[in-house]
């Protein structure tokens, strides 16, 4: 037997995949989410679908379910999927992880008669950074005028079921998708005529209203997912812990909670743990890790459950003293067979792989998460504008006097992301004539910002 086959047996094989649902407000991420769940439940597995924090496992068996013939549960290894539910508009981008994406694969939902909106494109900017293979469903298909439905059919006959006019009508929106990946440096096509997903981006038409498409998209998720587990990943899911704050939170009972998705090992209660913070990592103690009541959507004084532990990938609360200043997007370790020093020094280094290279002379960037931030940072960057500041957190006074300090009138603004403007900054800001530009789209951030320069400009000419 070689080490890699002892390593795989202590750790249990493959763990399931972190599947990421990403796309444009409103083009249907929820819905999809939501079908995918109901579809469980309709298939008479309601038992096996866990409801956990931030995230949704539907096990192979289900997904086998669901996809009926297209997904055979012997040709597979793995437990089944991970979703990762991105709730607002704005947290995928803190999906991120030691060495690039938390997620090991993602879902893009473009809307198909819609299409590439700014968030579509700030989603595929982040896939694109961090190397994460997708596919894209293009969502809503029911709403082309003229559809006639086919569940229960698979998408590419249904779509040669419907009139000409609506095939047509379809086909255009979709080969408008596949021109939109193309345009930013993507071989796309629809599924079917996709061999090899390796940097081939498959098209996959659903309906998270009627459910058609939606065996399919499983189907191709499985698909891609055991390829790229076998060829990528190797996890001992029993060693210590390693995770990613989705979100801080207050919690009545708990006081200040961590929402996390434990990509790798395990995580118990009483287990040290390390979180990433505003400033130095904090050291603390797991007083009890929560998950969601089995029937969490009955009103119930209790809406959590205590769990001993918990086993990668999985989504899970965590309360512990001292949690205040962690930061969503922040890594979370347990300390187990390592020194408290050397992972507080890990955490550190992975922190700072994000900090954001300043020039002297800048716009101040405030931003809700890291991972946020760094997605701003790197949209600057490729638009040659420079950053004096770059910082998660609320616009503080102290912001307005670094960004009053620019020599230059056009740099004498902070840009910030969905994060609030404190009264006494908003004021200051006023007083000493410093732009502040509040969004919580990235693009439009950055248009509105180079607009004000474009007009500045204009009237110095
Ligand atoms: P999200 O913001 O991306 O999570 O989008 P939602 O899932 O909230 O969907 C936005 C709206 O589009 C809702 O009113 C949904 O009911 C609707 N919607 C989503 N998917 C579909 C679909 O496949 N067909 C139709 N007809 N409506 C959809």
């Amino acid at each position: 037997m070689s080490d890699s086959d002892t390593t795989m047996d202590a750790g249990g094989g493959l763990r399931t995949p972190i599947v990421a649902v990403l796309g444009h407000v409103d083009h249907g991420k929820t819905s999809l989410l939501d079908k995918v769940r109901g579809s469980a439940v309709t298939s008479g597995e309601a038992g096996a679908i866990t409801q956990h924090i931030g995230a949704t496992a539907v096990p192979l068996e289900t997904i086998s379910d669901i996809a009926g013939r297209l997904v055979d549960p012997d040709d597979f290894d793995l437990p089944g999927l991970l979703f990762i539910d991105t709730p607002g508009h704005h947290s995928f981008s803190t999906l991120r992880s030691r060495g690039g994406a938390l997620a090991d694969i993602a879902v893009l939902v473009v809307d198909v008669n819609d299409g590439f909106q700014p968030q579509t494109l700030e989603a595929i900017d982040i896939l694109k950074r961090t190397q994460t293979p997708f596919i894209v469903a293009a969502n809503k298909v029911d709403t082309t005028p003229g559809w006639n439905p086919q569940p229960d059919t698979p998408i590419q006959q249904s779509l040669e079921a419907q009139s000409d006019r609506a095939e047509q009508r379809l086909n255009q929106n979709l080969y408008e998708i596949i021109g939109e990946l193309s345009d930013n440096g993507f071989s796309a096509d629809m599924y079917w005529r996709v061999q090899n997903f390796r940097g081939n981006i498959g098209v996959v038409p659903v309906s998270a209203e009627t459910g058609e498409g939606v065996p399919d998209l499983l189907a191709v998720l499985m698909g891609l997912s055991q390829r790229y587990m076998k060829e990528d990943m190797s996890i001992d899911t029993t060693g210590p812990g390693s995770g990613t704050v989705l979100e801080v939170k207050e919690e009545r009972g708990f006081g200040t909670t961590l929402d996390v998705v434990l990509y790798d090992g395990t995580i118990r209660t009483d287990d040290t743990v390390v979180v990433g913070a505003k400033n130095d990592p904090i050291v603390t103690d797991v007083r009890a890790l929560l998950q969601p009541q089995p029937l969490a959507e009955i009103r119930t004084e209790k809406r959590f459950e205590k769990v001993d532990e918990v086993s990668a990938a999985a989504g899970v609360k965590i309360a512990a003293p001292d949690l205040d200043d962690a930061l969503a997007g922040a890594p979370v370790r347990v300390v187990r067979n390592q020194s408290v020093e050397a992972v507080i020094e890990e955490v550190e280094a992975e922190l700072a792989e994000i900090e954001v290279d300043t020039a002297e002379n800048g716009v101040v960037v405030k931003a809700d998460t890291l991972g946020s931030l760094e997605a701003i940072a790197d949209a600057l960057d490729e638009a040659e504008i420079p950053i004096v500041r770059a910082e998660v957190g609320d616009v503080a006074p102290r912001d307005i006097a670094v960004a009053s300090t620019a020599d230059e009138t056009k740099h004498e603004v902070i840009l910030a992301f969905n994060v609030d403007v404190l009264p006494d900054a908003r004021r200051e800001a006023s007083d000493r004539n410093i732009r502040l530009f509040e969004d919580d789209v990235i693009y439009q951030l950055i248009d509105e910002y180079e607009a004000f320069v474009d007009e500045m400009e204009r009237e110095q000419q």
